[in-house]
């Protein structure tokens, strides 16, 4: 049996959901098949923080509004350094900085399966498992899925790969792939009794981090990532005893003694950062299928999202009207690399675990120091501007300067204080 469609889309995640929306709103026909077959399945191994760069994508799927009255919680990250706090804050007189989102994906993914499988065009199949491509003169034209012992065919003149950073699209498809060590551990649990109204925090204490997030329903997200040289043989002998005296030891630690761990400590002890060429003849990978960077900077679920719109941006016109997508998919793959190359490849190197390089102590200890490079390093942070907008001239002189006065101030040249 063969059913035909405009787009095949594999994984109701959210790459694969937000692609799903986006592309029906333009009037094509598609297909969200998920393997797993709970309408509220959901991610596990995800801490959840959502960045500001993804914001206009929610606002444009109506998201947002479901989210707020969800309980997510609206955040501008605050950066424990040895240099000190810094605390983004907007200039005098200009508005709120943009804000991020923390909400669990047992909300957040539900909420988006539903908003997918409401969707006009958008038929949602639960419970099938994609394990082939077919293929005609070099082109993908459809997958073969398997759904409770039978196997059917679909075709379309587009295949989305939106399923995680295992993708078997990725995989089937033989795209180029570049894998690299991520040689720090991850775990995280989930408390009751925090302060909801903190602010999100981040502990830099370079190289290890460590994460507090307040998220919907009163839970706060409690998260660390040591390197895995010091710290791999105490969390795999006592995983609860190491990972609660890490969160103890942090300055000005979230008091996990006083509050109620409604969760096990989850995560893993190997996370390799993998790359994927995104698009091929009649093929595009989304989200964590063409980019799985290490989570210590929590932007994958921002990039799905993001992946996602640059992907219906190419070639949406092309697949709604019937005409050849192979030059969108080459435009898509464009956007793809421009927008996050520049930030995967920093995290790459630094999830070798290696200390701050010295434009990361310049930018980051003036960041401690003065407003407005603290608001030059959340826009990084939050992924609105990329590295060399970050790390560029005009940015470090005025880091040096900030330092400088700093030093002038305080009565210290040392220069192991930048
Ligand atoms: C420890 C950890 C912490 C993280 N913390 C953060 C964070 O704080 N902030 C952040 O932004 N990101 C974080 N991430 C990353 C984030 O979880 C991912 O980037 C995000 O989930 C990617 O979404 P996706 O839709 O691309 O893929 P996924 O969410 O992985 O979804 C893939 C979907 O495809 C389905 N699927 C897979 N194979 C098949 C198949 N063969 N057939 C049919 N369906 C299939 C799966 O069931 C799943 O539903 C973290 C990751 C880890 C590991």
């Amino acid at each position: 049996m063969t059913d035909d469609y405009d787009v095949v889309i594999v994984g109701a995640s959210i790459a694969g959901c937000a692609s799903a929306i986006l592309f029906a709103n333009l009037g094509a026909r598609v297909a969200l098949l998920e393997k797993h077959s709970g309408m509220d399945a959901y991610k596990v191994l995800c801490t959840h923080t959502l960045q500001p760069s993804c914001l206009p994508v929610m606002k444009t799927l109506g998201l947002l509004p479901l989210l707020e009255e969800a309980g997510a919680h609206g955040h501008v990250t605050h950066l424990w350094t040895k240099w000190g706090w810094i605390a983004p804050r907007s200039a005098p007189g200009e508005d709120p900085l943009p804000h991020g989102v923390n909400v669990r994906r047992q909300t957040l993914d539900p909420m988006l399966r539903r908003l997918a499988a409401e969707t006009p065009g958008v038929d949602l199949r639960l419970g099938q498992n994609v394990n082939g491509l077919l293929e005609e003169d070099g082109r993908c034209t459809g997958v073969r899925v398997t759904a409770n012992g039978v196997e059917t065919r679909l075709t379309a003149r587009l295949v989305v790969g939106a399923d995680g950073r295992n993708s078997t699209v990725g995989a089937l498809s033989g795209l180029p792939v570049r894998l690299s060590a991520n040689n720090r551990l991850g775990f995280f649990a989930q408390y009751r009794g925090l302060p909801e109204d903190a602010p999100s925090r981040v502990w830099f204490l370079d190289p290890d981090t460590a994460f507090a997030f307040p998220n919907d329903d009163g839970i706060t997200v409690v998260a660390c990532s040591p390197n895995k040289e010091q710290h791999t043989s105490a969390f795999r002998g006592d995983l609860e005893g190491s990972f609660e005296r890490f969160v103890r030891a942090l300055p000005d630690a979230p008091r996990i003694d006083e509050a109620e761990r409604v969760s096990k400590i989850v995560g893993t002890l190997d996370l390799p950062n993998v790359y994927r060429k995104p698009y091929g003849p009649g093929l595009a990978l989304v989200g964590d299928a063409a980019l799985a960077t290490d989570p210590l900077w929590g932007v994958g679920c921002g990039w799905a999202f993001q992946s996602a719109q640059w992907l219906v941006d190419a070639v949406g016109g092309a697949v709604a009207n019937q005409h050849d997508v192979l030059p969108g998919l080459a435009e898509y793959g464009k956007a793809h690399r421009a927008a996050l190359d520049s930030h995967h490849k920093l995290m790459e190197d630094y999830s070798a675990v290696r200390p701050f390089n010295v434009f990361e102590r310049l930018l980051l200890s003036a960041a401690a120091r003065d407003d407005g490079a603290a608001r030059h390093y959340y826009s990084f942070a939050s992924r609105l501007i990329d590295v060399k907008q970050f790390a560029s001239p005009g940015s470090l002189l005025r880091a040096a300067r900030v330092n400088a006065f700093h030093r002038l101030r305080n009565g210290s040249a040392r220069v192991n204080q930048i």
